[in-house]
């Protein structure tokens, strides 16, 4: 009995990458400074991190990942297949890094129509951020349950109201950093910076885990 407490007391945990199964290197740096590490290199990297900058009506934000196949891929085990440990993946090598560029900022996550949170059992983007202890504020919700990508660009000027404030408050003081999954043309990002900026906060930007990068360069269209 003795030995097999001692035994399973300096046993190392394993961790296993939630996306390929293999085991996480703990003594790699990242692991090291990360304890809720969830992925292994190679995934990280097949990603495809890029980390850039993009403007949407004067406001900088800055996007993850590259939105490739491997990344739609994810996020559709997690947001079509309801696969939640997948939460703990996107921010997985960037969180510390995030930590830092938001402190003091508080999230605000562009909305999903409610009846696909109901039907999913939860929020993707509010799972991400309550895994990871970011602050967050659901100031926005969507009325309607349309896809912006799936519109013409005259449809999208013509949905300008698919969003509306949850309540108003005095964000004076606060500092807000919206946050998504994905950026395509950016058409809802700008209808979000809109609202929230009729709250007048002290600091506004965004955040979001992916966006399409052709040969380098990234192709919002609304810049
Ligand atoms: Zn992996």
């Amino acid at each position: 009995m003795r030995w097999n407490k001692q035994d399973k007391k300096s046993s190392p945990i394993i961790i296993r990458c939630v996306i390929c199964d293999r085991v996480i290197n703990r003594n790699s740096l990242v692991a090291l400074s990360n304890k809720s590490i969830s992925i292994c290199q190679t995934c990280y990297l097949e990603l495809d991190p890029k980390y850039q900058e993009i403007v949407i009506d004067s406001v900088k934000g800055l996007f993850i990942y590259n939105y490739d196949s491997k990344f739609q891929d994810i996020l559709y085990l997690y947001k079509g297949c309801y696969d939640l440990p997948l939460r703990s993946c996107f921010l997985s090598y960037s969180i510390n890094f995030i930590k830092v560029r938001y402190r003091n900022y508080i999230f605000v996550p562009l909305p999903s129509y409610k009846a696909r949170d109901k039907e999913r059992g939860f929020n993707h983007i509010e799972e991400i951020l309550k895994f990871n202890a970011l602050p967050y504020l659901n100031l926005l919700k969507k009325d309607k349950d349309i896809k912006q990508s799936s519109l013409s660009k005259e449809q999208r000027e013509q949905e300008k109201n698919l969003f509306s404030l949850n309540e108003t408050i005095d964000l004076s003081n606060k500092k807000i950093c919206l946050i998504d999954d994905v950026i395509t043309t950016g058409s809802s990002m700008r209808q979000a910076l809109r609202l929230i900026r009729s709250l007048k906060p002290k600091k506004i930007t965004f955040l979001v885990l992916s966006h399409p990068v052709y040969k380098g360069k990234t192709c919002c269209k609304n810049h």
